[in-house]
């Protein structure tokens, strides 16, 4: 990546979900409790770069399901995404980490727009980068848009933090009781057992470009903060 140093560089992807704390809006005792998290690995010097959704608030597919208009429900969504971001960007700056929210669609007074090279540059100085409003476009979902966003700008890890699960398992473990849990395990293997770990198209973008994933438990003591600190969590996937 343009200007990269010697420092490790992450994408963290946060579903909205978990900013909801399960419910519609954002739930500031679990924000604040993931800015401490992060804040505390920024200054060990990590640079951090994330990616997070919308799912607390709208997502396209639900309003169709209602008898909207896929694209319009699909903006709506992205527009979610966007309310999360200032909520963690507060949050970060009350910790005392600078940050940068950076937004697919434009919107001069609350962001600036997606540049990529200019994102590089804030994680440089060791600002947090929170990019939001997904790709900008219908049909997409925020797990693409971090694996396309990890890809630019040059992350070594994408950090894809879940609600519910803990990583990547053999089988369902909601299903079946005696499922193990992986450590790490291959794309191929993946793909062979049809695991889930993200939607396809952010998988596929990982594998062709030999991105590792690391799937861990957002619900896990300190998670956020050892995933970004690149210690044993989770399932990493990688070639
Ligand atoms: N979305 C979109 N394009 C994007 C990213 C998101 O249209 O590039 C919309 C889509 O409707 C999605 C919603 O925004 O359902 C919220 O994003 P997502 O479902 O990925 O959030 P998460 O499940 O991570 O909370």
């Amino acid at each position: 990546a343009d200007g990269a140093g010697t420092r490790r560089r992450v994408l963290l992807k946060l579903s909205g979900e978990v900013f909801g704390g399960g419910e519609v809006g954002v739930d500031p005792i679990v924000v604040k409790r993931i800015a401490e998290q992060i804040a505390t690995v920024v200054d060990g010097g990590v640079e951090v770069a994330i990616v997070v959704g919308g799912g607390n608030f709208f997502r396209g597919s639900e309003l169709q399901h209602a008898g909207m208009d896929r694209a319009r429900g699909d903006y709506m969504g992205m527009l979610g995404t966007v309310m999360n971001c200032l909520a963690l960007q507060d949050f970060l700056e009350h910790r005392g980490v600078d940050t940068r929210v950076q937004t697919a669609i434009t919107m001069g007074q609350v962001a600036e727009p997606y540049i990529p090279r200019r994102a590089a540059r804030h994680l440089e100085k060791g600002r947090v980068v929170i990019f939001g409003a997904g790709a900008g476009m219908p049909y997409f979902t925020t797990d693409t848009v971090a694996a396309q966003r990890a890809l630019e700008i040059g992350c070594d890890r994408l950090l894809m933090g879940k609600n519910g699960v803990d990583g990547v398992y053999d089988a369902d473990p909601r299903v079946e009781p005696a499922a193990r849990k992986y450590v790490s395990v291959t794309y191929g293997e993946v793909l062979r057992r049809r695991l889930s770990v993200a939607d396809p198209a952010a998988f596929s973008l990982c594998m062709e470009n030999q991105l590792p994933i690391v799937v861990f438990g957002l619900g896990e003591e300190n998670g956020i903060a050892r995933a970004i600190r690149g210690e044993q969590i989770g399932t990493v996937v990688a070639s």
